[in-house]
């Protein structure tokens, strides 16, 4: 199917228009992704407006013209608890008096992060798989984000009202363990949120030890998908998505892609994910080796559960060899 032209509204000059009632708002900020997409759906009572951008200033700004350019906020529905999707939430609940709609599971995990009680989980977790020291005390420069109460909850495959439609809910577990994508029939619209992206892969790790595997999860979650037949995906990042079964079909190669690299690399010698890490993505910037590491350990978890992998723990550091070398 050949893409649409988007075209900025002539009613609403700040969207872009995606169908005859949704409508897309690219939120930029100065960090991490730096921009991420709204969706803003069409009804009655004015706009739903699902995931906010982050709690920056510039996004905060943006949200301000759109507003002013004549737009009503009737609720903010949020995919997954992620400081970028979230981030202004509070500020729609105080400023604008907007009512927010997030799961149970995106609750129990904002709490969790307001809560942290097991703060040095990432810093022992980093030594045992030999990697680099992180600091005693990390500040977490998004942690506003999470300081919100929600006016409502809904859990999975339950239907709610997104703009004057039904959609449902899909709980889609994976990029975090609260994610959560929705979906209309009657539009043929799947909003993904992180969980299937147009142009890249979303980070799939452990974050806390409330994660236990979240690739077997996450391989999981976009099979769910594809039993949903879609004209068009609206995912949290990028481009849109008009062969959303395609996307799926090549993250899950992405996957296998990436787990075999990591079973090749333990073929003939046992190595820490540390080592592996190295080898796969070379010499890595101080301040960039977390996320590729993180990805690393999480796809040898994942790798152990299906016994392509066993790992041996010595001097406190876990090694990993391929377990059929036995
Ligand atoms: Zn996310």
């Amino acid at each position: 199917m050949n893409k649409p032209e988007k075209s900025n509204s002539d009613q609403y000059p700040k969207l872009l228009k995606v169908t005859e009632d949704i409508y897309q708002l690219k939120v930029r900020y100065p960090f991490g992704m730096y921009e991420m997409n709204s969706f803003l759906f069409k009804g009655d009572n004015g706009f739903t407006v699902v995931d906010t951008g982050s709690a920056s200033a510039e996004s905060q700004a943006l949200w301000e013209q759109t507003i002013a350019s004549g737009i009503t906020v009737e609720k903010l529905v949020l995919s997954h608890a992620h400081p970028d999707h979230i981030g202004l939430a509070r500020w729609f609940q105080e400023k604008h008096q907007v009512p927010v709609y997030i799961s149970s599971l995106g609750y129990k995990e904002i709490q969790r992060k307001r809560n942290n009680t097991n703060p040095d989980w990432m810093r022992n977790l980093f030594l045992k798989h030999d990697g680099p020291e992180l600091p005693v005390k990390m500040e977490n420069p998004e942690a506003d984000a999470f300081e919100f109460e929600p006016d409502g909850l809904f859990d999975n495959q339950e239907h709610i009202r997104i703009g004057n439609d039904t959609y449902e809910t899909i709980w889609t577990p994976g990029h975090s363990s609260d994610h959560f994508c929705f979906y209309s029939q009657r539009e043929q619209v799947m909003v993904t949120g992180d969980h299937v992206l147009a142009g890249l892969a979303p980070i799939i790790a452990v974050w806390s030890e409330h994660d236990v595997n979240p690739i077997k999860d996450n391989i999981a979650s976009l099979e769910r998908l594809k039993a949903y037949s879609s004209k068009i995906a609206l995912p949290g990042h990028g481009d849109l998505i008009y062969n959303l079964n395609d996307r799926i079909d090549e993250m899950i190669s992405g996957h296998q892609h990436r787990l075999q690299q990591l079973v090749a690399s333990v073929k003939n010698a046992e190595k820490t994910s540390w080592q592996v890490c190295q080898e796969i993505y070379g010499t890595l910037d101080p301040k960039k080796f977390f996320a590729p590491l993180l990805a690393t350990i999480t796809r040898f978890l994942y790798l152990e559960s299906i016994g392509e992998v066993a790992s041996e723990l010595k001097n406190g550091k876990i090694y990993y060899y391929r377990s059929n070398d036995i």
